[in-house]
């Protein structure tokens, strides 16, 4: 199991977006895996497409600050009724790329298996 980076849900498998995190960037300067679930990728995705913005201070995802950020609304378990509530993460431009290219590698992956 493994936590998603954005919600903390754990999950077997997560889906890896590659970001170019700040603090990290002299060790891995090509950029850095997070592991987000499917949810928290779709989000992402729409986040992507309606681009509101937000007033954070840093990206939630890489880390990076002093860049617009964008709001991406998640559902976050709770255990309590009603057992999941909404909450708002900052994400920035690359990160929501970072996110558009692992639902294209999925679908390719995807379209692959269909072929086999
Ligand atoms: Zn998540
Ligand atoms: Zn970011």
């Amino acid at each position: 199991m493994a936590d998603c980076d954005l919600c903390g849900v754990a999950r077997p498998t997560l889906c890896p977006v590659k970001v170019n995190a700040p603090s990290v960037l002299s060790a891995y300067p090509t950029g850095t895996w997070r592991g987000i679930n499917e949810e928290c990728l779709a989000s992402c995705h729409e986040a992507n497409i309606n681009r509101v913005p937000s007033n954070g201070k840093k990206c939630d995802l890489c880390g990076i600050k002093n860049v617009p950020l964008f709001q991406v609304k998640i559902q976050v378990p709770i255990f309590q009724e009603p057992y999941h509530k909404e909450t708002s993460k900052n994400i920035c431009d690359s990160c929501f790329e970072a996110c558009e290219d692992t639902i294209r590698r999925r679908e390719a992956e995807k379209e692959e298996a269909h072929h086999h």
